[in-house]
């Protein structure tokens, strides 16, 4: 059963039970225009205990705003109760909700191209907000007075450039203005949130035209202070050159490439990212421009090879180099070595431990540290083979060391 089944099942059931019920929001815009949806919402005049009622396997996600989980085989399904969203006084949340007509529920919705329902019983489009004309203009427009629209909820001038980039539709004018006049207040909106919206924007192969939108309308600015001019421009072309499919890290590590690294680490802050995420984007902005050292020695390729986030670290310095139209040689050339080693152990076992060092005499203490890493080193290089070759160079190292000192 796919997503949209499970979604037509549940609308069945509520119909039959004497309801309203109707597929609603993104579904509607991605079906009208073609597109796979995400997800199937859908939304009813029933009333979440009546939900919660009818089907067996629901959860209880916000019954409180008028939202209930409906689980079908597999699938899950948000079932809405239609509703208003009043109070926004902390543009946030709302602060409370207030079950409604369908008309009233479309126009609580962010865009027009957003706003419709679709009912798949009469197959039969229900657009109260105009949609179904932006959709053919393809334009992004809020439902109502954007100015008023936005000071409900910010987050929505990023929601706008994140459906201008996904869709490659222009935002409206007058909904565009507002999204440049009320910039400064998206720092209103957790970073949580925000980054959410950001990752969709910036993970979208039209992400330079998204980055520009965002540093265009200030957006960019409000959420990491200080980033601007020289470098966002910069980041626009960089971003241009990245592969089709990308993790945010990567695109975000793009973002900040004219930056100084504390700085950009510190922007990413503002995201609240996990542990994963912020190691990823802080060792893509360490070691860039390490790749472009074409006398990098074996040890030194195959060390920088085994770390996790290797081809991104090549993508992204690929797109710099080609966004400040720079050759890319050093690359070429790293990528051909790279062939050429085949599927070698990146991360041998080091020929001897350290047990079998302060066998040969070795003093446990930094002095051994330092051995055991040269020895790693030639034995990456492909100097040392066996354990009885590293043997008699552990002996050497330490007889040069023992007369030394
Ligand atoms: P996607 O296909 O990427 O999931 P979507 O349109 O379904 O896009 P969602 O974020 O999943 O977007 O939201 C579902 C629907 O809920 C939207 O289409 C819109 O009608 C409404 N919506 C979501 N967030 C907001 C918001 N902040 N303000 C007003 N309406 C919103
Ligand atoms: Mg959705």
């Amino acid at each position: 059963m796919t997503n949209k089944q499970a979604a037509i099942h549940i609308i069945k059931q509520l119909h039959r039970h004497g309801f309203q019920a109707l597929l609603a929001g993104g579904c509607v815009r991605d079906m009208l225009l073609g597109r796979r949806a995400n997800d199937y919402d859908v939304a009813t005049d029933a009333k979440p205990p009546d939900v919660i009622k009818l089907f067996r396997r629901t959860l209880n996600v916000g019954a409180k705003f008028g939202v209930v989980i409906v689980l079908i085989e597999n699938r899950q399904v948000e079932v809405a109760t239609f509703r208003t969203e009043a109070d926004y006084s902390d543009g946030r949340h709302p602060g409370s909700v207030e079950f409604a007509s369908a008309a009233e529920d479309a126009s609580r919705r962010d865009f027009t191209i957003n706003g419709m329902f679709y009912d798949p019983l009469r197959k039969e489009v229900i657009d109260h907000v105009n949609g179904q004309a932006d959709l053919k203009r393809q334009i992004i427009r809020t439902i109502g007075e954007p100015a008023e629209r936005f000071a409900e909820d910010y987050l929505r001038m990023l929601r706008a450039i994140r459906f201008s980039t996904q869709l490659g539709f222009p935002i409206e004018p007058t909904t565009w203005s507002a999204v440049c006049r009320y910039a400064k207040e998206i720092t209103n909106i957790s970073g949580e949130r925000i980054a959410i919206e950001l990752e969709d924007i910036l993970a979208h192969p039209n992400r330079a035209a998204g980055a520009s939108m965002l540093i265009e309308s200030g957006l960019a600015k409000a959420v990491f202070s200080g980033f601007t001019g020289n470098q966002a421009k910069l980041s626009i072309d960089i971003l241009s050159q990245l592969p089709k499919r990308l993790d945010f890290p990567l695109a975000l590590a793009a973002l900040f490439a004219g930056c100084e690294t504390q700085f950009a680490i510190e922007c990413c802050e503002v995201l609240k990212l996990s542990k994963n995420q912020n190691n990823h984007i802080k060792s893509l902005l360490i070691d860039r421009g390490k790749l472009l050292d074409e006398e990098m020695s074996l040890a030194a390729l195959k060390k920088i090879l085994a770390k996790p986030y290797f081809w991104d670290l090549f993508e992204l310095q690929k797109a710099i180099r080609k966004a400040t139209d720079q050759n890319i040689t050093a690359l070429t050339k790293l990528r051909k070595r790279i062939k050429a080693l085949g599927d070698v152990d990146l991360q041998p076992k080091p020929l001897l431990n350290g047990h079998d060092l302060i066998r040969l005499g070795a003093i446990p203490g930094p002095a051994l540290g330092q051995l055991a890493e040269e020895m790693y080193i030639a034995q990456l290089e492909g100097a040392l083979q066996t354990p009885q070759q590293a043997e008699e160079w552990a002996r050497h190292w330490l007889q040069k060391y023992t007369t030394h000192y």
